[in-house]
């Protein structure tokens, strides 16, 4: 499978539609989801072209891969998520359920989520 640039993410990234920023480092973006599930519901995404948690953990060089796990706890400090708790997301593919084919993490918070899996 190759990466598909057309994904509303790539967009984001190229700055040709809008988003909220959270955060934003050389490997990292952070926004708020246009459609949260949740009262706090933001995404973390690689700048570089990797199409779920599998290829970016795969290809993308160390520096990538520390970036965005370093962006995790300034995305919590930023939305106040520490102290209550949130859930991390990484949909992959079409049983993961993964809509938007640029990896990106999912953070789910601001109240409490349900069940981890529905049947
Ligand atoms: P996934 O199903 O894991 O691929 O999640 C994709 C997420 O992207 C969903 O939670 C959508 O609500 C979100 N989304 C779709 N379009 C946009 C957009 N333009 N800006 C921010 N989030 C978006």
């Amino acid at each position: 499978m190759t990466y598909d640039d057309k994904n509303v993410f790539a967009k984001i990234l190229r700055g040709e539609i809008p988003s909220k920023k959270i955060y934003e480092d050389e490997f990292v973006l952070a926004f708020h989801d246009a459609f949260p599930k949740a009262p706090v519901h933001a995404l973390i995404i690689p700048k570089g072209p990797y199409i779920d948690i599998d290829d970016f953990n795969s290809n993308a060089s160390d520096a990538e891969i520390l970036a965005l796990s370093r962006a995790i706890p300034k995305v919590v400090d930023a939305l106040e998520l520490g102290n209550k708790g949130f859930r991390t997301i990484a949909n992959a593919g079409a049983n993961g359920g993964q809509e938007v084919p640029h990896f990106h993490l999912h953070i789910i918070g601001g109240k409490v989520i349900g069940p981890m899996v529905q049947g």
